[in-house]
């Protein structure tokens, strides 16, 4: 038995501000630092679930931005390892700045664009496509390096990446799934519903 006259106090106090995060997915956006360009929670959230992590898994988080995704990701176990890739030197010193701030320093980043920049990874147990999905052969190199019963989410927001979401939801099958989000905002002295963009998100299994 332990008496309590052994139990030493800990005390954290390096910064009393600071905020305790979760590790489910759906943080908010705003504990990133980012330029804009970043998957919004309620999408992120829906990402990462359909990413379905596991224990010792490995996620491409390709177009990374602000490095949300995989930070997610990485933030489910600790045994859960990404890969991003970024061609943006700003952007992708912001996805070791966001890694590194919240608790997964360990994300290895790739300075460089789709598909060139994949090749000689290591094969990935998930695949998320947050940017370059138009860019040719980007979707074809995901797919034929994900492992068998490995899982790929895209996200489109425009109607080209759209429609060649489409075309592989024809081609392979999986899910499409229509994302809309209205967040309450200021008008004047009242409030009404600022919409995003709508998202198109395919998810298939390999
Ligand atoms: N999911 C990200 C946002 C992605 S924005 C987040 O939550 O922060 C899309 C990103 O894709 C941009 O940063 C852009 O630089 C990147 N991108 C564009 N073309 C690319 C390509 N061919 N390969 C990899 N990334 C690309």
């Amino acid at each position: 038995r332990v008496s309590p006259l052994n139990v030493i106090a800990v005390e954290c106090v390096a910064d009393p501000g600071a905020r305790l995060l979760p590790a489910v997915p759906g943080l908010p956006d705003d504990v990133y630092e980012h330029d804009g360009q970043i998957t919004k929670r309620e999408v992120r959230a829906l990402t990462v679930s359909s990413l379905a992590p596991e224990p010792g898994q490995l996620l491409w988080d390709v177009g990374a931005g602000s490095g949300s995704v995989g930070i997610e990701w990485s933030r489910v176990d600790p045994t859960c390892r990404a890969i991003a890739v970024e061609p943006r030197a700003d952007r992708a010193d912001r996805v070791e700045r966001n890694a590194a701030a919240l608790g997964v320093p360990e994300l290895r980043l790739v300075r460089g664009a789709a598909p060139a920049a994949l090749a000689d990874l290591p094969t990935p147990d998930a695949v998320f496509v947050g940017g370059g999905v138009t860019v040719d052969g980007v979707v074809d190199a995901c797919w034929d390096a994900l492992r068998p019963g490995g899982r790929v989410v895209v996200n489109a927001v425009t109607l080209e990446s759209e429609a060649l979401v489409a075309r592989w939801h024809a081609a392979v099958g999986g899910a499409l799934t229509r994302l809309s989000v209205a967040r309450a905002a200021p008008i004047g002295g009242f409030t009404g519903w600022r919409q995003a963009m709508p998202i198109t998100q395919w998810v298939a299994v390999k």
